[in-house]
């Protein structure tokens, strides 16, 4: 089965890793979206993203990391996607997240599946990894190597 994770990853975290990871376990097949929201201010652009979760990801046999533009559950459909997998971690995430599967449901029947935040990444999110690296703070515990690598490459600019 192919399994469906989506997220903007600016960038890639291990709380991102874990969960791509236990789906791969569970589902065989990953497809990893790399979507843009016009509202957000990035720290890498679109093809940094996608090549930092490529890096991260290129021990998980048969991974997919695509460009993601208009609907997820078109998206999904297109490349024969079985269902979306998300990762929760707060109650806030779990209210954000059921309007989402309600919806994606509702226009086209997929399914989208939680897997809990693993213990030592419940607080992480890439906001908080954006905030302490722009201000100099090590975050080598939360992400993966390549991303300590492109973010120490950034700083020395
Ligand atoms: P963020 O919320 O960190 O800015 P994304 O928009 O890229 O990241 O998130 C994509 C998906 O990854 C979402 O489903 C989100 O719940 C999940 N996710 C993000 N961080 C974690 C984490 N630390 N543990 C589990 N899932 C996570």
């Amino acid at each position: 089965m192919l399994a469906l994770c989506a997220g903007s990853f600016d960038p890639i975290t291990l709380g991102h890793v874990d969960i791509i990871e236990r789906a791969h376990a569970l589902f065989g097949q990953v497809l990893v979206a790399v979507g843009t929201n016009s509202t957000k201010e990035y720290l890498f652009d679109y093809e940094q993203r996608m090549e930092l979760v490529r890096g991260a990801l290129g021990h998980l046999p048969g991974l997919k990391v695509e460009p993601l533009s208009g609907l997820l559950v078109d998206f999904a459909r297109e490349h024969g996607a079985t269902m979306i997998v998300k990762g929760l971690r707060f109650a806030s995430d779990f209210d954000f997240e059921l309007q989402q599967a309600h919806m994606n449901q509702s226009l086209t029947g997929i399914e989208t599946v939680y897997l809990p935040a693993s213990k030592g990444y419940v607080t992480l999110s890439s906001t908080i990894i954006r905030q302490v690296s722009k201000l100099g703070g090590d975050v080598s515990g939360y992400v993966p190597a390549n991303v300590l690598e492109a973010i120490t490459a950034r700083r020395g600019r």
